[in-house]
């Protein structure tokens, strides 16, 4: 229902950041009211019932709707950024990437033993990222209740990462 309706928001960028990657653009929807809102609304819809004490946005694209969940949901909103940039003390993950790797920080004192997390990002390709940011948010002491993202690149298969979470999706891509 809500996929049609939200996908003309997005633009397709063609050999983006690399040759052969269709990069999916959500500046266009951010850009429109009416895009933004109600992509705001339905984020919010499948969290509103669900006891949640942070939202966790994952850098940078996550750090859209991620505090503007938080705030709809009386939550706080933590960031998980690429490693060096946190000035506290943090906990850290490491993950795979097609070359090399990558590390993803949280500040230890963001998540308490047991709080409810909610994680969000903009976009759930090979799922990497975030099943590094679940890791590190479990690793942290967090309980993760609910993941979700505005577009899911379905044909990569991300999910069987995600078995036994509660994972949601607006927009897919098959
Ligand atoms: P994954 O780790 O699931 O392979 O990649 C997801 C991460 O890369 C997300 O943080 C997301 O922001 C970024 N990403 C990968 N491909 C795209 C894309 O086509 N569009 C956007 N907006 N982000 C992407």
């Amino acid at each position: 229902m809500m996929n049609q309706e939200l996908e003309k928001y997005i633009r397709s960028i063609k050999n983006f950041p690399k040759d052969g990657i269709d990069f999916k653009d959500i500046t266009t929807l951010l850009k429109d009211p009416k895009g933004l809102l109600q992509t705001g609304n339905a984020l919010y819809d499948f969290a509103k019932e669900i006891p949640i004490d942070k939202v966790v946005g994952i850098e940078s694209r996550g750090f859209f709707y991620g505090p503007l969940l938080a705030m709809k949901l009386q939550a706080g909103f933590v960031p998980i950024r690429k490693t060096g940039k946190l000035p506290a003390e943090t906990v850290h993950q490491t993950y795979a990437l097609e070359y090399g790797s990558d590390t993803i920080e949280v500040h230890k004192d963001a998540i308490a033993p047991g709080d409810k997390i909610l994680l969000h990002d903009d976009l759930l390709a090979t799922g990497g990222t975030a099943r590094a940011a679940c890791d590190l948010i479990e690793k942290a002491g967090g309980e993760i209740v609910q993941i979700s993202f505005i577009i899911e690149l379905a044909f990569l298969n991300a999910r069987e990462k995600f078995e036994g979470y509660d994972l949601r999706t607006l927009i897919r891509y098959d």
